[in-house]
């Protein structure tokens, strides 16, 4: 079967990766791709927005089977666009991607059904944001609806910080706010994958947002992961998958809108047991890294029996009993500005310690790897445990040269503490 992934990420190198050892694949094709995906891939010199020429190139190349990484692309409908030609697509249509797309969907979803989260109110006036925070007491969460890659949230302590945080953000315009009710416990990610309607875990993972050691310092896209989430126990899974993700799979079906991809849920893990803080209608990134590396199946077999409905005669997915940590080595300036062009060395040597290193912002220059993005690398390695995985990436770190990068040491800190 040829496959093609789109996208350009260190979460689809890592697809990429995967994919390109699968016995089911035959050719896999990339689109935009990057350096490190043009190792596994055929780069497809393809514009993903330009809808019908992504259809023109899937019917030109035979393709039987479409992934797509990213949210942007979902949330645009190519998926439905693909699907339309009669493509088994491993990702949700527009409709579905809402979960992700806007956070009122998915709050009203989880109140008409009955699924924990947060207690929270929807407003498009600022006055009607001040007036709700009456209702949530001292501490709350002030979230702009939309697609904000993370920057829209700011979690209140007191009373004075919310309101400051929802004069700012109506002084930027119009906007639709959701305040939240502020829940207390440890993170963690769980990825489920779903046909539409049967689900399959896909495993947990930890993500490490802040850009700075001890989880300090602004919200980046994600500066490292580990797998499994150590908080995450079977239990809990268990209920996360029974009381959250299951009547969101049924809801959307219900509705007409089947869910087909990987649902990442992020949970809180409250004293009152599990609770949804947000969807996300595709791998994480550097998530994705991660489960990778931990997976231990014919992936592209697997992605096919999702999109083609199929889910429920493949066996559950197989993960090494492994943990896996991924260390982001980033350009200096990142989250803000970063500096591109600086030179990379040493990947090969960081192979040779039995480490993968998954390729985001890089490009080619005269033979070389260069910086060309925010989040450069991503280090990737397992161990027995969380903390042989982490000494293991951190000595593949330590084998490359990347004067004009950074990284933070202490990626999966809380499990090795
Ligand atoms: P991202 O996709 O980067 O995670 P986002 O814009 O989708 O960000 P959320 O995931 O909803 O926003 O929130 C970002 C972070 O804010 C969460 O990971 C969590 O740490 C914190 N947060 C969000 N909602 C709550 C809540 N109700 N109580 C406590 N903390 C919260």
């Amino acid at each position: 079967m040829n496959i093609l992934l789109v996208g350009s990420g260190g979460r689809e190198h890592a697809l990429a990766w995967r994919l390109a050892q699968s016995p089911t694949t035959d050719t896999l094709f990339a689109a935009p791709g990057n350096p490190g995906i043009a190792q596994h891939a055929r780069i497809a010199e393809l514009d993903v927005d330009d809808h019908r020429a992504v259809i023109d190139f899937v019917r030109r190349h035979q393709i039987g089977l479409v992934v797509i990484g990213p949210e942007a692309p979902l949330v645009k409908g190519l998926a439905d666009n693909i699907r339309a030609i009669g493509v088994p697509v491993f990702g949700p249509g527009r409709e579905a991607a809402r979960l992700e797309g806007s956070k009122g969907f998915t709050k009203d979803l989880c109140a008409r059904v009955g699924i924990p989260t947060a207690r929270y109110f929807r407003t498009t006036t600022r006055d009607g944001a001040l007036a709700c925070l009456d209702d949530f007491g001292e501490a709350c969460v002030i979230k702009a609806d939309g697609l904000a890659a993370g920057k829209g949230v700011v979690v209140a302590a007191t009373r004075a910080e919310a309101e400051a945080a929802i004069r700012d953000l109506y002084a930027q315009g119009p906007v639709e706010a959701v305040i939240e009710e502020r829940l207390e416990g440890p993170e963690a990610s769980l990825f489920v994958l779903s046909d539409g309607t049967s689900i399959a875990s896909f495993g947990s993972a930890q993500d490490h947002k802040r850009v700075g050691e001890g989880d300090t310092g602004p919200n980046t896209g994600g500066m490292g992961a580990y797998s499994p989430a150590h908080e995450l126990t079977p239990e809990l899974e268990q209920r996360a998958l029974g009381e959250i993700v299951r009547p969101t799979i049924d809801a959307l079906a219900a509705a007409g809108t089947p869910y087909v991809g990987v649902l990442y849920a992020g949970l809180m893990l409250t004293a009152d047991g599990p609770k949804l803080i947000e969807y996300n209608v595709r791998f994480g990134d550097p998530e994705c890294q991660v489960l990778m590396a931990r997976y231990d199946g014919d992936l592209a077999a697997l992605l096919l029996a999702v999109a083609a409905g199929r889910l429920a005669d493949e066996p559950a997915p197989e993960f090494r009993d492994e943990a896996a940590l991924t260390v982001v080595m980033a350009a200096r300036g990142y989250p803000g500005t970063p500096e591109t062009g600086g030179a990379i060395h040493g990947i090969d040597a960081a192979e040779a310690t039995g480490a993968v290193v998954f390729q985001a912002g890089t490009a080619a220059r005269d033979g070389a790897i260069v910086a060309a993005g925010g989040r450069v690398l991503a280090v990737t390695a397992t161990g027995a445990d969380v903390a042989a995985a982490q000494e293991a990436a951190y000595h593949a770190v330590d084998a490359i040269d990347f004067p004009t990068g950074f990284c933070r040491r202490d990626i999966g800190w809380r499990a090795t503490r």
